[in-house]
């Protein structure tokens, strides 16, 4: 039986835990979880991405460290349409597409690897969805084997 890491800390999981947590470890699930409750400010103290999107792609939050990540002013993005104004490379079904299926159906989250097309290179990303409301939070981490 293979070692599960977890997606989002590299964490080694037993796979009964993966069942639940879908491939997140239960303390990293615990705080991905929270990440819809959370105030702006808090927002931007996460070590990690965060984009909240509206149903139709609007950018309604964007933090510090996804501003650091993607080279954007968080400032100069809220209000636009991440798809297609903000982030094109993501208009495919690999990201798009689930996020459309994500809207509409009553998993609770979703995660998923994804290769940002920056135009200072290529970044490998692991993504992870949640519900806020109507919305969708995006949370955004660098993937440790970067380059490999
Ligand atoms: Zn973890």
């Amino acid at each position: 039986m293979a070692d599960v890491l977890c997606a989002w800390c590299g964490t080694l999981i037993g796979q009964s835990e993966a069942e639940h947590s879908h491939g997140i470890c239960r303390s990293c699930y615990r705080e991905l979880r929270g990440i819809p409750d959370l105030s702006e400010s808090e927002l931007d103290g996460l070590p990690f991405g965060v984009i909240v999107l509206a149903e139709d792609g609007t950018i309604l939050a964007y933090n510090l460290a996804e501003g650091g990540l993607s080279g954007r002013e968080p400032s100069a993005v809220i209000g636009r349409n991440f798809f297609t104004e903000i982030a094109p490379c993501t208009a495919v079904q690999a990201f798009q597409g689930a996020f459309h299926e994500f809207c509409r159906r009553g998993e609770d989250s979703r995660t998923f690897h994804f290769t940002f097309r920056f135009p200072e290179g290529p970044v490998r990303v692991q993504i992870v969805f949640l519900h806020r409301g109507a919305d969708v939070v995006v949370a955004v981490r660098k993937r440790a084997d970067q380059g490999a």
